[in-house]
């Protein structure tokens, strides 16, 4: 349905390839997430500008979202503009902070270090490419930009 929008809709193989391979893989980011204890982050399609979305450049460096637990529509250029990626291609940047929180090793480290290491990552948190909103959050209707299936700013 969303391909049907496009004016020239997956045109070749190679398109509907690309489609339906960074589809799957934004798809197995988001549940290996979950596996890893993420919950899902409605704060994560408001890293870019809409400007920025199909800016390769843009989106390969930064990520489309900040976060793939999102839920995330496919990123459709507007009309007579240059396709960029459909989903991301790679985990956010919300993502990698979390994970680092939750799983990165302190093996030299006394447990009293351990910990202020821990704050020391857990600080970085106000940072905007970390913010987070939970699935409560979009029903509390707090934070107008937590919302489920858009890609804004
Ligand atoms: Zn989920």
């Amino acid at each position: 349905m969303a391909t049907s929008l496009l004016s020239d809709p997956l045109a070749d193989d190679d398109a509907l390839d690309t489609y339906i391979y960074q589809y799957l893989r934004a798809l197995t980011a988001h549940e290996v997430g979950h596996v890893l204890g993420l919950r899902h982050n409605f704060l994560g399609s408001t890293l870019l500008a809409p400007e920025e979305l199909n800016d390769r450049a843009a989106t390969r460096q930064r990520g489309l979202v900040s976060s793939v637990m999102d839920y995330f529509p496919p990123n459709l250029a507007p009309p007579d503009s240059e396709q960029g990626d459909y989903f991301p291609v790679t985990v956010g940047l919300y993502d990698q902070w979390a994970i680092e929180y939750g799983y990165r090793p302190f093996p030299q480290a006394l447990p009293h270090q351990a910990q202020q290491q821990l704050q020391q990552i857990a600080q970085r948190s106000p940072a905007p490419e970390l913010a987070y909103a939970a699935d409560e959050d979009i029903w509390n209707f707090i934070d107008p930009m937590a919302n489920a299936w858009d890609l804004q700013q």
